[in-house]
């Protein structure tokens, strides 16, 4: 049976009191792997090599050797491109079809994409006059935070948490990661990959285990120097609360129920090809997917019954079938939620228009965390559905009248992540994506991702910003040094 380990110090290693947990195969609910349980030693190992290493052969490394390493990891990763896609797809039971093109790219690029933003990162400076007629100049530069503590999801467990480490690690930080518990398998590779491109010890660690054991112990470590977290609003509120001890740095990535809005002149083609993409993709476990739709009320009907067309053609099956669309859910608990929600809807009124349970599957399938795309119509904008974070491969499509009507509907919300709006008017574009509360708006398009740009969520979406420079505000401490001439 395959073992996956912590990696500490540059050492894979097991808990010193010899505990594993299990691990899923989500297709078929087979065990395939015994994942160790982090508790206080592996947690206080890791965060004492991290600390360690700041002051080490990484903390002594040139910028330039840094820059270098981080475009190693990246080509070290391209090199295991096939390990990586079968680890991902195994975990989380997504199809190779997603993964190739985005999961396990975007996890190397991560790592090019931070060591070209710290190359061109320029430091302040300011000239002042002086009482006494003279003048100082004051020059502010960046240095690294210290220990991050890295916390990651399981819907994209390699993209999310190396965009929390490329970014960490390029600004000259150690970390210690702690990936979802049933997604553990591309940090430990990473880890190997570590070992091979000879990235000094204690730069990178890793400890599994379990959110309530292993996070909480992370969270309240005080030599965690600050916290970068992506998950659920809930757990992002205890994150919040344990670092407010030792007033620690937090980064948070939360929940959404994000709004798509269909506009009667939108191009119809376009909206249904990106709005079934953002439902349904990655069976509906995408933060920024769409699980609430509004459409103008002269094209309700033509778009539910195209949405409708577009789900029912996906093909669902297992991650190496080369012409599946969508897979199973990650777990058997996050298949029981989502199958909850469903239940929840149809008793609360909906017209279930596609789906609404799970499908048979059959032979070596029959057992695996399946859920069928759904779509439901008909419902109150008070329904839990409407309201409530699914993270299934499901929406519910209301009717609207008027602009003033869709950006109050689209902003009764308790999360502010993302958005997508379908117009051919360019005006109209502009001021309903100006009206919307949420840090990103897609206009006519779905999850096209520049690394450069601001990544966050308003409201109950989180804390700060990410990507490019921006990242370089939650990795870095920026010091200003004044001298008097
Ligand atoms: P989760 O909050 O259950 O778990 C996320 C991580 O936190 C896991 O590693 C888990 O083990 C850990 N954890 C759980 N309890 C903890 C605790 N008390 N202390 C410390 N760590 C703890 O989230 P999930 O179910 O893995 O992921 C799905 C959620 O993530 C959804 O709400 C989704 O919207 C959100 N998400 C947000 C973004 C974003 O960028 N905003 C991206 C992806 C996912």
């Amino acid at each position: 049976m395959k073992k996956v380990q912590h990696y500490i110090n540059g050492q894979f290693i097991d808990s010193e009191c010899g505990e594993f947990f299990d691990n899923f195969n989500p297709a078929t609910a087979e065990l395939i792997a015994k994942v160790a349980q982090g508790r206080e030693p592996e947690v206080d190992a890791a965060v004492a090599a991290a600390k360690a290493a700041l002051t080490g052969e990484w903390g002594q490394m040139k910028l330039n050797d840094r820059i270098a390493l981080m475009y190693e990891i990246a080509n070290e990763m391209d090199r295991r491109f096939d390990d990586f896609l079968e680890a991902e797809c195994l975990d989380t039971g997504k199809p190779y079809s997603i993964a190739r093109h985005i999961d396990i790219p975007r996890g190397a690029a991560n790592f090019k994409v931070f060591a070209d933003t710290m190359k061109s990162v320029a430091d302040e400076a300011y000239r002042m006059d002086t009482p006494d007629g003279k003048i100082a100049m004051n020059y502010s530069m960046r240095q690294p935070k210290g220990v991050i503590g890295v916390i990651s999801p399981w819907n994209l467990p390699l993209l999310l948490m190396t965009w929390k480490v490329g970014p960490a690690l390029a600004c000259g930080n150690t970390v210690v990661v702690k990936p979802s518990q049933v997604t553990p398998t591309t940090t430990s590779l990473l880890g190997e990959v570590m070992t091979k491109v000879g990235l000094p010890k204690g730069a990178y660690n890793v400890v599994q285990g379990r959110g309530s054991i292993t996070g909480n112990l992370l969270t309240a470590h005080q030599d965690i120097d600050a916290l970068t977290f992506t998950g659920e609003t809930k757990t992002g509120e205890t994150i919040m609360k344990a670092c407010s001890n030792g007033v620690r740095d937090i980064s948070l990535e939360l929940g959404g129920k994000n709004p798509a809005i269909i506009f009667e002149d939108c191009d119809m083609d376009k909206a249904i090809f990106e709005t079934a993409r953002s439902v349904f993709a990655n069976s509906g476990q995408v933060c920024l997917g769409t699980e609430r739709v509004y459409v103008q009320r002269p094209i309700f009907d033509e778009f539910v019954s195209r949405l409708k067309d577009a789900g029912q053609k996906l093909k669902v099956g297992v991650h190496n079938d080369e012409s599946v669309d969508m897979g199973p859910v990650v777990s058997a608990a996050h298949r029981d939620k989502v199958l909850e929600f469903y239940d929840i809807a149809k008793k609360e009124g909906a017209n279930v228009i596609l789906g609404g349970g799970a499908p048979k599957m059959e032979g070596a399938l029959k057992d695996g965390f399946w859920v069928e795309p759904t779509i439901w119509t008909g419902l109150p904008e008070t329904a839990t559905v409407v309201k409530e974070e699914v993270f299934g491969p499901c929406c519910h499509i209301a009717p609207f009248d008027t602009e003033e009507e869709v950006i109050k509907m689209a902003n009764d919300t308790k999360y502010g992540l993302a958005s997508t709006v379908f117009t051919e008017n360019l005006d109209k574009a502009h001021r309903v994506a100006s009206k919307i509360d949420s840090g990103i708006v897609w206009v006519n398009s779905w999850f096209l991702r520049d690394l450069r740009t601001p990544f966050g969520g308003m409201k109950g979406s989180g804390i700060g910003r990410e990507g490019g420079h921006h990242s370089l505000e939650f990795y870095t401490e920026l010091k200003n040094i004044c001298i008097k001439m």
